[in-house]
């Protein structure tokens, strides 16, 4: 299945949802039950947006776009912190409004039993989703799977307290479970933000990956050959490196083109999928702007 179909699975569980929970907060009058019915309303909206983002994330390069467009899902996981931030503060307000003026919760068990049934409905499709996001490396399945994952436990904790509120009486326990959920909705945003502004901002592959890299460099650096000049950057999926190649002057270029043929293999095995730039130069002269090195890659 490709990720757009994943994508599709998730809006229908979100449309489900929202039926559900809204439901639920009708038949109750609980802010816990609607701060839960909230969060389904931002799932649907950012699972249409980043459908429409990774379809654009997947179109081939083209000549305006020649490196991909692999950061088209960096908006995506931006949006989605953007809104869901917007949801924790709209059920803070509504907590504090309760707070404020209390108001007797009705049919808690109904409302409750419909809330379990979305949970299971999201729960199912949040396993699916992080399992595709692995297999696809898409940030795109991997934010909408955490994001759906936290509902399932925000939605069993909040059923419990309201189950808890039908027990004892305590009608403050309400709104105070929103708040709880709004705060926690509040993290999962900043990491989704985090994220996309990593993306957004061009970081270095991970550690390991650049370990690799400078392992299959050291491996090829001969009397006369080294390397120096190492950059690396991840874009979504796409993964790249560059970097210089020196080699004895009075080689001819048939020889240097196919040294470095050899290095770009032996980088293309030890990281699948990166695309490699390396810039072939003499020993002892870098291009105009750098300065001269011998520090080693
Ligand atoms: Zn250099």
């Amino acid at each position: 299945m490709k990720v757009a179909h994943y994508l599709r699975a998730s809006i229908a569980a979100a449309v489900a949802t929202i039926v559900l929970k809204t439901a639920a907060w009708w038949l109750t009058g609980s802010v816990g039950l609607l701060s839960d019915a909230m969060e389904s309303f931002v799932n649907l909206a950012a699972a249409v947006f980043a459908l429409a983002m990774v379809t654009i994330a997947h179109a081939p390069a083209d000549e305006d776009h020649p490196f991909g467009h692999g950061k088209a899902e960096y908006f995506s996981s931006g949006f989605e912190g953007l809104l869901i931030l917007g949801a924790a503060l709209a059920i803070i307000w509504a907590a504090v409004q309760r707070l404020l003026l209390p108001e007797p919760l009705d049919r808690l068990g109904l409302g409750v039993a419909l809330s379990m049934v979305s949970s299971a409905i999201n729960g199912g499709v949040a396993w699916m989703l992080l399992r595709a996001a692995r297999e696809h490396d898409s940030i795109a399945l991997e934010a909408d799977g955490r994001h759906l994952m936290t509902d399932v436990w925000t939605s069993i904790g909040v059923a419990a307290g309201v189950l808890l509120v039908s027990l004892t009486g305590w009608w403050w326990l309400d709104p105070l479970l929103a708040i709880a959920v709004a705060l926690n909705i509040t993290r999962e945003a900043w990491g989704l933000l985090r994220r996309s502004i990593d993306g957004l901002m061009d970081r270095a592959l991970s550690e390991a990956e650049q370990a690799a890299i400078r392992r299959v460099l050291a491996e090829h650096v001969r009397e006369g050959i080294r390397f120096d000049h190492l950059r690396t950057r991840r874009a979504a999926r796409d993964k790249f490196c560059q970097f210089h190649m020196h080699v004895p002057g009075r080689w001819s270029l048939w020889l240097a083109a196919s040294r470095r043929a050899a290095v770009e293999r032996a980088l293309s095995q030890a990281v699948p999928g990166l695309k490699v730039t390396i810039e072939l130069l003499p020993q002892s002269v870098e291009p105009a702007g750098l300065q001269e090195t011998q520090e080693q890659a």
